[in-house]
């Protein structure tokens, strides 16, 4: 079958943008199962109390279901709370539940209360090194729409930072704002944060405006950029009430074809070195 390179180590990605229904979800899960059903090792972090990416991964995430808010807010492994995906083999996935939606506040008056995420991470990777088991090869981490404490988790749990854009009306407007937010991550809490990867979802090109809005994000992040951009399709946005992903739900289909490829593309560029520089004329 088809294999991806392994990377050397653990590449910890977090999923961000805090517009909502920009794809990020839809990107997280889709990635993730293309990277598992070519040879990796795949486990997502879905760290938004709407609970959409455990819906798509065909996981438990009913109440009371050990889950990531145990993680952040009572010191539980991840081990303890990863389930594995019912149909694609190499993916785990660890659950949000609608206990989630109180952490923001409660994570508040919590020591160290943005590393919280990053020691489980590294606690979770160290202790699969000391046991020599196989290592995950990708974590991604899918975050809520907004620049909150879950998501200052999980830019200080991750080393990189993948940007999915919807190709719409102001689709670069908000980026300054999470830009900075990734500056000001990167300036206290996690130097190594950086920005890797953008990609275009939601993409039309037959309207001249999606054409317009890839060739301005493009030209401002043109290493960032992924060659690949993901079509709209109806398959795609139907496979998660079938507790899949579509990469299972219809592996031909167009959109499973461009998440294949978006997964190929992250997977070949490897970590890559270099942040965007933020442009003095892009609009806030
Ligand atoms: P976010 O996580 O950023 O809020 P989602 O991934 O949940 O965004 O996507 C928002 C909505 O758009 C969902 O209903 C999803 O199924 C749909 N969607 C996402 N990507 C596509 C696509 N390429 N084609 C069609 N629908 C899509
Ligand atoms: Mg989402």
């Amino acid at each position: 079958g088809r294999t991806f390179p392994r990377p050397s180590k653990t590449r910890v990605i977090t999923v961000a943008n805090q517009k909502g229904g920009v794809g990020k979800t839809t990107t997280t899960v889709n990635l993730a199962a293309g990277l598992a059903m070519s040879g990796l090792n795949v486990l997502v972090i879905d760290n938004d109390p709407q609970g959409n990416a455990s819906t798509a991964l065909g996981i438990e995430h009913r109440a009371g279901t050990p889950s990531v808010y145990e993680v952040l807010v009572e010191d539980e492994l991840l081990v303890n709370t990863m389930q594995e995906c019912p149909h694609i083999e190499n993916l785990w996935g660890v659950p949000a539940t609608i206990d989630l939606s109180g952490s923001e506040i409660e994570l508040v008056s919590l020591v160290s209360r943005e590393t919280r995420l990053r020691k489980a991470i590294d606690r979770f990777i160290a202790d699969r090194e000391a046991a020599g088991e196989s290592q995950m090869d990708y974590v991604l981490i899918d975050c809520p729409p907004s620049l909150g404490l879950l998501t200052v988790n999980a830019f200080v749990g991750g080393r990189e930072v993948f940007i999915p854009i919807q190709c719409e009306y102001y689709a670069l407007e908000g980026l300054s704002q999470l830009l900075k937010t990734i500056d000001l991550i990167r300036s206290h809490l996690n130097p190594d944060l950086r920005v890797s990867s953008i990609l275009l979802t939601m993409y039309d090109g037959r309207t001249n405006l999606a054409q317009q809005v890839a060739g301005e994000v493009r030209s401002h992040f043109p290493a960032e950029t992924f060659r690949t951009t993901i079509p709209r399709s109806v398959r795609i946005s139907e496979a998660p009430s079938y507790g899949q992903t579509v990469m299972t739900y219809d592996a031909t289909s167009t959109g499973a074809l461009a998440y294949l490829e978006a997964a190929r593309e992250l997977a070949e560029r490897g970590q890559g070195s270099s942040s965007p520089r933020r442009p003095a004329q892009m609009q806030e």
